[in-house]
C-alpha cells in the first residue's frame, strides 16, 4: 500500500510522520521540487520508523508515484510581501496545473488529497486540472473542515468532560473564516446539548459561551500562526487519517472538501460538508438539519469560495 506526498514542507512531511507514527500503509514516496528537501525529511522520518511501524520512507520522482492508492499535495508557494490574495492563488494554481498532471500521468488510480490553502479553490482547481485526465471529481477531496470540526468537537468535549470521540458536531462550509459551526445538530451520544447539560446537572451553554468556543475555532490557526509561525501537528495528523480511511475503505464519516452536488445553494462549489468517505473517494456527501442562519452561513460561505473560482477565470 503506497502513498504519494507532492510537496513535503511542514505538513506534507508531519503528515508522512503521522502515517509512520499510525502504521498507516506499506510504503511513502516524498516529492518536492525541492530534491535535497524531500531527502532530508524522508530521512530524518525513516529513523523514526525503528520506533514505530515498519513502513519504507523514501524521496522519489513523479516516476516513483506508479501505483500509489493515495497521493497527498501539500505543495505551494507562500506569499510574498505586497503580494494580493488574489496573485497568490494564481501563482499556486501554476503549481497545480503542473503538479495534478504529474501526479496522474504516473498514479493513474490514486485518490487526490489536497492540503494546500486555502484548501477549498485548491482542492476545486485539483479537480478541474484532474478532470483532463478523465478523473471524476469524487476522487479529488481535501482536508476541508476536518480540522476545524476536531477543534469545535475538542471544545465541547472539555466544556461537558467528555471525550471529543463521542461529541458529533460539524464545523462546515469555507475552511476559512466564513466557515459555519453547527450548533443545532451538535450532540454527545445522540442527547442533544442542551438535554445532556440538564442531565447532568451542568449549566446550560450561554451565549457568551459559545460565542467564546466559535472564535477559538475559527481563529484557532491564526492564534497558533502568531506563536509558532505554521500549524502541522493538527492537519497532518487529520490528512493521516483521510489517508487511511482511503486506504482501508473505512466508510468513515469526515468532513473532507469535495465538489458539491444536490445541496441547494452550494451546487458545483467545493467546500466542506460530511461526506461518507471510502476507498473510491467521496462516496456521497450527509445530509444536515441546518436551522435558517447555518443554512444562510453556509450559502454565504459558498458564494465566497465561488466568487474566488470566478475570479481565477479557469474557462
Ligand atoms: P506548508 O507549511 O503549507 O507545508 P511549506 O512552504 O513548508 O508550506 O511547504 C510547501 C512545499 O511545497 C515546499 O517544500 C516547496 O518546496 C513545495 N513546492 C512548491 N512548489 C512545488 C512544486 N511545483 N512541486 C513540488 N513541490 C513544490
Amino acid at each position: 500500500m503506497k502513498i504519494g506526498i507532492v510537496g513535503c514542507g511542514m505538513v506534507g512531511s508531519t503528515a508522512a510522520f503521522a502515517l509512520v507514527m499510525n502504521g498507516v500503509g506499506r510504503e511513502i514516496i516524498l516529492v518536492d521540487i525541492n530534491r535535497l528537501r524531500a531527502e532530508a525529511e524522508a530521512n530524518d522520518i525513516l529513523h523514526a520508523v525503528p520506533f514505530a511501524h515498519p513502513l519504507m520512507v523514501r524521496a522519489g520522482e513523479y516516476a516513483d508515484l506508479v501505483d500509489c492508492r493515495v497521493v497527498i499535495i501539500a505543495a505551494g508557494v507562500a506569499q510574498r510581501s505586497g503580494e494580493s490574495r488574489l496573485q497568490l492563488l494564481q501563482r499556486n494554481a501554476a503549481v497545480f496545473a503542473q503538479v495534478v498532471p504529474s501526479i496522474l500521468e504516473h498514479a493513474r488510480d490514486a485518490i487526490l488529497v489536497v492540503v494546500s490553502n486555502p484548501v477549498d479553490i485548491m482542492t476545486h482547481l485539483a479537480a478541474h486540472f484532474a478532470a483532463s485526465s478523465g478523473m471524476p471529481s469524487k476522487r479529488v477531496i481535501g482536508s476541508g473542515t476536518m480540522l476545524d470540526t476536531a477543534r469545535f468537537r475538542t471544545l465541547l468535549g472539555r466544556r461537558f468532560g467528555v471525550d471529543p470521540q463521542h461529541v458529533h458536531a460539524y464545523v462546515i462550509g469555507e475552511h476559512g473564516d466564513s466557515e459555519v459551526l453547527t450548533w443545532s445538530v451538535a450532540s454527545i451520544a445522540g442527547t442533544h446539548l442542551e438535554d445532556f447539560a440538564i442531565r447532568h446537572g451542568d449549566a446550560l451553554l450561554t451565549d457568551a459561551e459559545r460565542q467564546r468556543i466559535d472564535e477559538q475555532v475559527r481563529r484557532a490557526a491564526y492564534q497558533i500562526i502568531a506563536g509558532k509561525g505554521a500549524t502541522y501537528y493538527g492537519i497532518g495528523s487529520a490528512v493521516a487519517r483521510v489517508a487511511e480511511v482511503l486506504l482501508y475503505d473505512q466508510r468513515a464519516v469526515l468532513t473532507i472538501c469535495s465538489r458539491i452536488q444536490g445541496w441547494p445553494g452550494c451546487e458545483g462549489v467545493t467546500l466542506g460538508l460530511p461526506h461518507l468517505v471510502g476507498a473510491d473517494g467521496a462516496l456521497s456527501t450527509i445530509p444536515l438539519r441546518l436551522d435558517a442562519q447555518e443554512q444562510h452561513g453556509l450559502q454565504r460561505s459558498a458564494s465566497i469560495l465561488h466568487d474566488a473560482i470566478e475570479s481565477l477565470k479557469l474557462g
